[in-house]
């Protein structure tokens, strides 16, 4: 259901979040591209220029594995630059305040975590880091792409020597279970499921905030354009993620003062 005022809209999300036990974000692209990190799939994105690398080919091609790293270097670049928008540093401050349980996102940035979210499940990775293939070893993702740049060869794991690859998903990988389930159970036990920048086509985005409002919460989605779940859902506002979350916080702590 939508009102005519959208000042009327901020006003109900903040009371469903300040009346609440538990809360939690779901956060998509939108969340990012605020912060100058383009949408994957955006003119802009990397696959706008380049085709993505499925995991049976990285695993089996060197020269899949360097084009790989090829992309994962030039999208580097873009993640190193970027900070956290006022998004991601009022979702660290609910968290703090207890108002959220914590974050589920889609995004493999890590700038939730750079603003001070303690609690984030990633649901497609991180970028920031690079895992062994083999021993599991975990690097600093900065350390491997300058590695990378100076050889022009995919670095090799620091422990064992084997093959190394960004700690995200990659096409045809699956995701991975112990995140899956806890997203599945942080969203069966919420009583408000707050949708940012997410278009909720993709699974599992299109899966959680229906298991949220099945269990009883209420369902808010803030996004810049229509998702599939709108009409499910108890709030929907079409607006830009950085304007309308400020505005719910600033009507959330006048009315924790009063
Ligand atoms: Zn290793």
């Amino acid at each position: 259901m939508t009102t005519n005022d959208p000042r009327d809209d901020i006003r109900s999300v903040a009371d469903w979040l300040a009346g609440v036990k538990t809360a939690v974000a779901f956060t998509g692209a939108g969340v990012s591209t605020e912060s100058g990190i383009p949408d994957f799939r955006s003119p802009g994105g990397v696959w706008a220029t380049s085709q993505p690398v499925y995991f049976d080919e990285y695993l089996r091609s060197p020269a899949a594995r360097e084009e790989y790293w090829r992309q994962k270097a030039e999208t580097h670049v873009g993640f190193m630059a970027a900070q956290p928008n006022v998004t991601h540093t009022t979702l660290a401050e609910w968290e703090a305040a207890g108002t959220i349980r914590g974050v589920i996102t889609q995004n493999i940035d890590g700038l939730h975590q750079i603003a001070g979210s303690r609690q984030v499940l990633e649901l497609h990775g991180t970028a920031r880091f690079v895992d062994c293939l083999d021993c599991g070893e975990r690097h600093e993702a900065d350390a491997m792409v300058t590695l990378f740049n100076e050889a022009g060869t995919v670095p090799a794991c620091v422990r064992c020597g084997g093959v190394t690859k960004h700690a995200t998903i990659s096409f045809g990988q699956t995701l991975p279970a112990d995140v899956l389930r806890a997203s599945a159970s942080w969203a069966g036990e919420s009583d408000v499921f707050v949708v940012l920048g997410s278009s909720l086509v993709v699974e599992p985005a299109a899966s959680l905030p229906r298991i949220a409002k099945e269990r009883g919460a209420k369902l808010v989605i803030i996004n810049r354009d229509r998702t599939p779940l709108d009409s499910w859902a108890d709030m929907v506002i079409h607006a830009a993620l950085g304007e309308t979350i400020a505005a719910i916080a600033e009507r959330l702590s006048g009315g924790l003062r009063a």
